[in-house]
């Protein structure tokens, strides 16, 4: 049976290049950066190259200096949130206890945030419209005088809303340039563009397995304005922010995965935003599904294009578990998640689309669809042509 793999929002398949750089590095570059033979002079060299290709990615060049901070590599996207959070929390408290973030980010900023109230801090969730976007003008009058935090998702993991990054980069740049603006850019990355040096980001999340790396490997961006307290305590490595022996051959993959993806941005992105207006159309002449977070353009047709090229969110009316569909879909070598996978495997009712305001019928009923380079045309009309057959005989809706 052919696979069809339409979750890569969950994770995605290593491209072959990092699949070998990783086993090389493994095989034969197997030093630590901090011993002080050649075996850890390699090492390091190897660390500081992929360091280089994240840089470029995000649209700068690494300065000369001996020590730098601004690549901080992490275990996990998760890690990186919390570091960049609780990092800047516990280092700026002295000049507040406010901080601002949204309803429908991600448990690794969301559950972060609730141990930060534990400790005292007033946290703002910010509500966001029906396509799943938050607003720069809420974030605007969200602001306090002691708030020291802002942290808002690139793109949203549930239904591919885009955040106006930019903007909000802007405009705390230009009236509050004291706050420190934290981006997960975990599904964002090489799907739309991230400039944290020109869009005034601060810290950034950015996680290997989601874009063609390995697994236990993250980025997080911290601009050289920022003070940053560590969460993890040991031989001080990363200048003492992310103690821990480096993970080189995750690193080195990380470094090819993030060169070889923002290369090919552009094309790609372009691909996906075809892909998924191919898919989008499909679903919605298939009776029963509603496709959530796209808005319609003045035509009253949908605005694919404000939203992320690789997530499609869609509901199926009659169905009172997704997981019914989920199953069926795998039988037929088609692999597709509920809600939020990457999450957790424990199904829950979506904070993401209650926040949207969908209606109750579909907030068990949804299922997300995420694609990447790797998916084809072909891969969508089989989709779509199994949904057609299978979610009739599924739905007590077409039974009625
Ligand atoms: N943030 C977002 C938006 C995500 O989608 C995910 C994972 O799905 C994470 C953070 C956590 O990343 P990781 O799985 O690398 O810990």
């Amino acid at each position: 049976m052919r696979e069809i793999y339409l979750d890569n929002s969950a994770t995605t398949r290593p491209l072959d290049e990092v699949r070998e750089i990783v086993s090389r590095m493994m095989e034969s570059d197997y030093g630590n950066p901090s011993s002080m033979h050649q075996k850890g002079v390699d090492a390091e060299a190897a660390v500081r190259a992929a360091k280089e290709q994240i840089a470029r990615a995000l649209g700068f060049e690494l300065r000369m200096k001996p020590y730098d901070r601004e690549i901080l590599f992490t275990s996990c996207g998760t890690e990186s949130d919390n570091l960049a959070i609780i990092g800047t929390a516990m280092a700026y408290k002295r000049s507040g206890s406010h901080i601002i973030t949204t309803q429908v980010e991600h448990p690794a900023v969301l559950q972060t945030m609730e141990y930060l109230k534990e400790q005292g801090f007033r946290v703002t969730y910010l509500p966001v419209d029906a396509y799943g976007r938050v607003l720069a003008k809420e974030v605007r009058e969200a602001l306090c005088e002691d708030t020291i935090l802002v942290s808002i998702m690139a793109v949203n993991n549930e239904v591919g809303a885009m955040m106006p990054i930019a903007e909000i980069g802007a405009m705390l740049k230009k009236e509050r340039p004291d706050i420190i603006f934290h981006v997960d850019a975990v599904q964002g990355f090489t799907k739309m563009d991230l400039l944290p040096k020109k869009m005034g980001i601060d810290l950034m999340s950015i996680s290997g397995h989601k874009i063609h790396g390995p697994k236990g490997i993250a980025v997080l961006y911290v601009d050289d304005r920022v003070k940053l307290k560590p969460i993890l305590f040991g031989g001080g490595q990363q200048q003492g922010l992310r103690s821990g022996t480096e993970n080189v051959p995750g690193i080195a993959g990380i470094g090819l995965a993030a060169k070889m993806l923002s290369e090919t941005k552009r094309e790609d992105i372009e691909r996906l935003y075809e892909l998924k207006e191919f898919f989008v159309n499909g679903l919605r002449e298939i009776p029963g599904i509603k496709v959530h977070g796209i808005p319609t353009d003045n035509d009253n047709e949908p605005d694919i294009r404000v939203t992320a090229p690789h997530i499609v969110s869609a509901g199926f009316t009659g169905i009172s578990k997704a997981e019914v569909l989920l199953h069926a879909l795998e039988e037929m070598g088609i692999y597709v998640s509920s809600g939020s996978a990457c999450a957790s495997n424990k199904p829950a009712v979506s904070a993401t689309l209650k926040a949207m305001g969908i209606q109750k019928e579909y907030l068990e009923a949804t299922l997300r669809f995420s694609f990447s380079v790797q998916t084809t045309k072909k891969d969508l009309e089989d989709t779509l042509k199994a949904l057609q057959t299978m979610y009739p005989l599924l739905s007590r809706f077409s039974r009625r």
